[in-house]
């Protein structure tokens, strides 16, 4: 089962009823571990991650969403989909991104 980055924290806060949103790279993902396969639960962030500028945004990503995230077979299970909003709130993927562009040119 591949993983999200380790870095990555999860918001984890009581989920509303909103569901969150996986932009064109993320879409058909599992938001916990990435499967492909099996998309089972809709995958409801809470409503902080749904305010302002962050409404209809990838919540892997950031980038602009284009369908809902779900939760896949396996995670759903294991009930990954009652730990809370599983909206990636460290950094985004573009900031991501640009840390490692830099490690390169220093490099
Ligand atoms: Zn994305
Ligand atoms: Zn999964
Ligand atoms: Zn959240």
């Amino acid at each position: 089962m591949s993983r999200h980055h380790p870095d990555l924290v999860m918001c984890r806060k009581q989920p509303g009823i909103v569901t969150g949103r996986l932009c064109e790279r993320c879409e058909g993902k599992c938001v916990i571990c990435d499967s492909l396969v099996s998309q089972t639960t809709p995958a409801r962030i809470c409503d902080e991650c749904n305010y302002g500028s962050f409404q209809g945004k990838c919540i892997v990503c950031g980038n602009q969403g284009v369908a809902d995230a779900y939760y896949c077979i396996e995670c759903t299970i294991l009930e990954k989909d009652r730990d809370g909003c599983p909206k990636i709130v460290n950094v985004g993927t573009a900031k991501i991104d640009l840390v490692y562009e830099k490690k390169k040119y220093k490099r």
